[in-house]
Order: C-alpha cells, then sequence, then structure tokens
C-alpha cells in the first residue's frame, strides 16, 4: 500500500513531522524560530520532503500498525 501524496509537492509523504511550535535554524549568527504554517494557528503535520503544512492530512486517516493489528481481531 502506498502513502498519500503531499498536495504540495506531489512527493509520497513517507514521513509527517509533528511540529507543534516550529523548528529552529541556525543562521550564521544564532537559531532563529521557523514555522511550515502560513496562519496564526499552527499545523500539526508537515511533510518533510517540502516542510509544508499538511492542513487536511492526519495519519491515523490511513491506518497505523497498531489500528491493523486490532481490525484483525
Ligand atoms: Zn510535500
Amino acid at each position: 500500500m502506498d502513502p498519500p501524496n503531499c498536495p504540495n509537492c506531489q512527493q509520497p509523504i513517507e514521513r509527517a513531522l509533528d511540529l507543534p511550535y516550529g523548528w529552529w535554524e541556525w543562521n550564521g549568527t544564532g537559531y532563529r524560530l521557523r514555522t511550515a504554517s502560513k496562519r496564526v494557528d499552527v499545523a500539526p503535520w508537515v511533510h518533510d520532503e517540502c516542510m509544508t503544512e499538511l492542513r487536511e492530512f492526519h495519519p491515523h486517516e490511513y491506518g497505523t500498525p497498531v489500528m491493523r493489528e486490532a481490525g484483525k481481531r
């Protein structure tokens, strides 16, 4: 089963990052706070290939190994 494609870069979402506060990036003189969200509210999931928010994406909608195990019973 293939993962869904990213609506931004069209690549498969193999890794979705959970970044509630964004990330800190070194700019040569210090660390600067970055975020993938374009809005005030922070997107919970970010595609690691393009670091763009996945507003409609939620991993659990596509199933997890734990959920599949539970479904067998
Ligand atoms: Zn992407």
